[in-house]
């Protein structure tokens, strides 16, 4: 039976130099790890059977209307330009518009090389396909903008990094796949009628109401602004922000050697690629507002220098980080009681942050046991959290319901590193007993079940560092 889904895609009828058609490789014996049935549900999907599902989602069968290519981007890399990136190992199926009325891209990820893999084997292995996995439905839960993942499929062959690992097949789900380097590709190369286009297409699908290139960059700019804060107020690190990894739609893209912090730490970085911590926790407004510097400088290439568009991109990113601070600031105020923020509150949040760094609190704990009673017991120096929680105290007085603001921004379980590698590590052995339990807890992460899952690593099991998800 060939798998169906109600694909409308808008994507393959742009020009031909924004992609490249190829099919997915199919693979020795594909197995389906996970399928996200809710998901499914709301795309349109037709039911199917777990072999079905395996040969389309492994890439051994093209469902009907699937109309698959590779996408062409650039993109600087830690701060570097690459002309010429790509999907080097995605390949999109086609879209379809969800029952929410939202036009969403399926896409193969592990699929199999491309014009774009530069040498690369177009694979992935299965660690960072069940970890992508976990931690982008977690932070969906989590309500953050973020790509869905909707199936793992193991391919039953072997691929090779430093040693032969089991190949992995993640579909993903996304908003649309275009990125900061998706113009940056165009404006590089001075190509600017597709710049034009692809700046139609972007503003049409995601923005409507954007008025014109300056109009996006205002919009692309807010979003991404959220999504930081967002991340932030979470503890989580991306680990790889080069502008091929920031989404036009703001949602959260390639999860790489990303992590939620255990204890807190401002400079805290897990990439064991990123050797300068370009990309560590409190960088990451700064790079943000970089990228959109980026974007900025790739959309005015298509603009009259009669439009003062220089002058006007350049007020639109100097206005991004007042952006971040106040999406920060609403964040960490609700994630310590307080509805409606005030501009000195900032000075209270940092004062708690300050404690926790210094004492090495855990940064989830600590935050949600604040609407408990027992809050002194995250802190090292019980004394000096006396003395803020005192502040602290006065300046919720005044709030009609602290503890129901608090209870709804301070999760009690994130992907903890240490359970994300030890889930990997059962999978490896074909146990995937571990990743189905996370998955489902991860799912209510503001319920106190499986209390096993909110303790902090011991010594023994900290993960000093993650990995490129190559
Ligand atoms: P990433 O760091 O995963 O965002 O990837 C950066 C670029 O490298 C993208 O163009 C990817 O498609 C490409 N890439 C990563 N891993 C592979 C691989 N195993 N084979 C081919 N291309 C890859
Ligand atoms: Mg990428």
């Amino acid at each position: 039976m060939t798998f169906s889904a109600p694909f409308d895609n808008s994507f393959a009828a742009l020009p031909a130099g924004f992609y490249t058609r190829i099919t997915p490789t199919p693979v020795a014996d594909p197995k389906l790890l996970a399928f996200n049935d809710s998901l499914a549900k709301t795309l349109g999907l037709a039911d199917a059977g777990a072999d079905d599902l395996a040969f389309t989602f492994g890439g051994n069968e093209l469902p009907q209307g699937a109309d698959p290519l590779a996408q062409l981007y650039a993109g600087h890399q830690f701060g570097n330009y690459n002309p010429q990136l790509g999907d080097g190992r995605a390949i999109l199926l086609g879209e379809v518009v969800d029952s929410d009325g939202n036009r969403r891209d399926i896409q193969l990820k592990g699929s199999g090389p491309t014009p774009y893999s530069r040498g690369g084997d177009g694979r992935a292995w299965l660690g960072p396909v069940l970890r992508e996995y976990v931690v982008s439905e977690a932070m969906h839960a989590l309500g953050i903008p973020t790509t869905r993942a909707l199936a793992a499929v193991a391919t039953g062959e072997d691929i090779y990094r430093e040693t032969a690992l089991p190949g992995a097949v993640l579909t993903r789900v996304a908003s649309s796949h275009l990125r900061v380097g998706t113009f940056q590709v165009f404006a590089h190369r001075g190509e600017v009628e597709n710049l034009r286009t692809l700046t139609d297409y972007a503003i049409k699908r995601h923005y409507p109401q954007a008025d014109g290139p300056m109009g996006l960059l205002r919009a692309v700019c807010a979003a991404q602004a959220d999504l930081i804060a967002a991340w932030m107020s979470v503890g989580f690190i991306h680990g790889v922000m080069n502008t091929d990894n920031c989404s036009i739609s703001g949602e959260t893209i390639d999860y790489g050697p990303c992590a939620f912090m255990d204890a807190f730490h401002a400079n805290r970085v897990f990439s064991s690629i990123d050797r300068q911590g370009r990309y560590a926790f409190s960088n990451q407004p700064q790079i943000a507002v970089w990228n959109m510097a980026q974007l900025a400088t790739a959309l005015i290439q298509q603009m009259d220098v009669a439009d003062d568009a220089i002058a006007e991109a350049t007020e639109i990113v100097h206005a991004m980080p007042g952006l971040i601070e106040a999406a920060w600031l609403k964040r960490f105020a609700a994630k310590i009681g307080i509805a409606k923020a005030e501009p000195d509150d900032a000075a209270l949040i940092e004062d708690l942050l300050a404690l926790m760094q210094r004492d090495g609190a855990d940064f989830t704990n600590a935050f949600h046991a604040l609407s408990g009673d027992a809050a002194q017991d995250q802190f090292a120096d019980r004394d000096a959290f006396a003395v803020w929680q005192s502040k602290w105290l006065a300046r919720i007085a005044s709030e009609p319901d602290p503890k129901a603001v608090m209870q709804a921004a301070n999760p009690a379980i994130i992907p903890r590193n240490h359970r994300i590698e030890h889930m990997i590590q059962a999978a490896v052995a074909g146990d995937m007993a571990p990743f189905d339990r996370l998955l489902k807890a991860l799912a209510t992460p503001f319920e106190t079940t499986d209390a096993d899952l909110h303790t902090p690593p011991t010594e023994q099991e900290i993960v000093p560092a993650t990995f490129c998800g190559t």
